[in-house]
């Protein structure tokens, strides 16, 4: 495994991409996916998207504090409910935290790191971050979320230990 550069605004123009959808999870899909969770856990984030290592595909990984992480290729958010105030953090935004809203729930369809297909319902940081790396594969960055720039700040996380995404 190793550890993939992560592109950062705003001289990456693979960010704003749309991520094409994967055909067939051969061995270098397997491959980027394992890089992609190193890479991640090596930033201290809670979700990867593709595009923010340079790759233009529909993969993103998570990992949820004290779980274990897991990868979802060709994702959609298929269902979303209710609404929460979260102040977010993006690894190719670095030392900048937003605040904005999010669905407080998902429902989202994808495939599994073997092609099986897998439904998740989430809440709350969940619901937050697969909204994040999904959006990541379609060009969107948190920022473009914000209802006004001073929803931005230059600044450490809100609180200790919250982790970018
Ligand atoms: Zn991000």
């Amino acid at each position: 495994m190793a550890v993939l550069r992560i592109c950062r605004l705003p001289q990456d123009r693979v960010l704003r991409q749309k991520a094409r959808k994967v055909r067939v999870i051969d061995a270098s899909i397997a491959r980027l996916i394992d890089n992609m969770i190193e890479t991640m856990q090596q930033a201290g984030g809670v979700g990867l998207a593709a595009p923010q290592v340079g790759v233009s595909l529909r993969v993103i990984v998570l990992q949820m504090p004290g779980e274990e992480p897991f990868a979802l290729v060709n994702p959609q958010i298929v269902q979303r409910t209710g609404e929460q105030d979260v102040t977010e953090g993006c690894l190719s935004v670095p030392g900048y935290w937003g605040q904005l809203k999010r669905p407080a729930g998902v429902v989202v369809k994808a495939l599994d790191r073997s092609g099986k297909p897998t439904r998740i319902k989430a809440d709350g940081l969940l619901a937050e971050a697969l909204e994040h790396e999904i959006d990541h594969l379609n060009g969107t960055l948190y920022i473009d979320h914000l209802e006004s720039p001073e929803k931005l700040h230059e600044a450490g996380p809100p609180t200790p230990g919250r982790q970018a995404i």
